[in-house]
């Protein structure tokens, strides 16, 4: 019923589009066509674009990509892909497999083997970064609900008490059984769920006999082929001080980028904004001197764990971050935007072809 309920859910707007990520210096527009959808899931909005080449030649334009009953299969399969991983990792959905451990008992049996591995990623991921991830801040995340009607600022005892069932050392895995050593504490996939997901939908794509795609997953975006024209796709990071703008555009090619920001979900009370990342120290809206960072990897679920660590470690965290994990294969890049508008990159997109600033058009004064 569930599923009847998603599926009719999805809205399918098979609408061709013009790429609006291809360059726009070009004199003639690419006929950079895809076959795009876009349907809601894991309280995202979820764009699929796929091309396709039909033809036998690149030269014949006209032949060139979309099979249009062939990507809306795909595309359905995707959907349904999410809506299983929804299902297992959803926090607030009764009978999912997260629902079950954040009861207040101490042993769970019988998990399913993947969940399991993702909290145990997510643990790993935590001791990466000194628990600026941490996906047992579930009674904090619970206490503040920034997403509800009428959020408000929690008491400081509220906060006490929700932060001290906070910290992943306090699950522990063996097998198929789960040992919460706190049998209050609880478990939020938020920052690495969407990720996760989008990285084994990019698998299913790269499976499928699909030439080349975009996807955006909310605040997470995955890009898989080469595309005809440039062969990176192009992505452009919104400007955390002024939404209707972006800070400029990172190239992406086989990769994942993640984005982290208060800008989306968060309340204002009293002029102040508390946005959804949390300091899992402090069980308040973490505060440092990034504002907003987008996290470039191979790695779907690492780029979303990623970017929620260094929006709560700052830049001296990225920094650190950074070496740590060069030359391994969870390697990153980020653009953070920070505090005072200026932009910091990781010395991976410093130089040529890494990050293209956004200039604003020159206005040519007239006499
Ligand atoms: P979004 O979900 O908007 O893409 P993130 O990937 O940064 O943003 O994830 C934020 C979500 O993760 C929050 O809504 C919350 O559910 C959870 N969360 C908040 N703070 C942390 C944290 N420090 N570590 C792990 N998860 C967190
Ligand atoms: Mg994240």
């Amino acid at each position: 019923m569930n599923m009847l309920k998603r599926i009719s859910a999805l809205i399918l707007s098979f609408i061709t589009l013009i790429s609006l990520i291809s360059c726009g210096k070009e004199k003639e527009p690419e006929p950079e066509e895809y076959y795009s959808a876009t349907f809601f899931a894991m309280d995202t909005e979820i764009t699929v674009k796929l091309a396709r080449r039909t033809g036998e030649t690149d030269e014949d334009e006209n032949a060139l990509f979309h099979d249009e009953a062939y990507l809306s299969s795909v595309i359905k399969e995707c959907a349904n892909l999410v809506s299983e991983y929804e299902s297992a990792l959803s926090r607030t959905k009764d009978d999912s497999v997260i629902s079950e451990i954040n009861k207040e008992t101490d042993y769970f049996f019988d998990l399913d083997p993947e969940v399991l591995a993702l909290i145990k990623e997510s643990n790993e991921i935590s001791e990466l970064t000194a628990g600026a991830f941490d996906v047992t801040v579930g009674t904090v995340t619970e206490l503040w609900n920034v997403t509800s009607d009428g959020a408000d600022v929690p008491s400081d005892e509220s906060i006490e008490e929700a932060v001290s069932h906070v910290g992943y050392e306090k699950i522990e895995t063996d097998g198929a059984t789960l040992r919460k050593t706190d049998r209050k504490t609880k478990i939020d996939l938020g920052a690495i769920g969407k990720g996760y997901a989008l990285g084994k939908m990019i698998d299913h794509l790269r499976a499928s006999d699909v030439d080349y795609g975009i996807v955006s997953f909310g605040g997470n975006v995955g890009a898989f082929g080469k595309k005809p024209t440039t062969g990176t796709f192009k992505v452009a990071i919104t400007n955390a001080l002024d939404t209707s703008k972006v800070i400029g555009y990172v190239f992406v090619d086989d990769e994942f980028v993640s984005v982290s920001a208060d800008y989306e979900r968060n309340f204002v009370k009293d002029g102040v904004v508390y946005g959804h990342i949390f300091d899992p120290e402090t069980g308040r809206p973490a505060k440092s001197d990034v504002i907003s960072v987008a996290v470039l990897s191979e790695n779907s679920a690492y780029a979303d764990a990623l970017s929620t660590a260094l929006f709560v470690l700052g830049t001296d965290g990225i920094k650190d971050l950074y070496k740590a994990l060069a030359g391994t294969d969870v390697a990153f890049e980020a653009v953070a935007q920070l505090e005072d508008g200026s932009v910091y990159l990781t010395e991976g997109l410093s130089g040529d072809g890494g990050f293209e600033e956004y200039k604003e058009p020159e206005t040519t004064a007239e006499s």
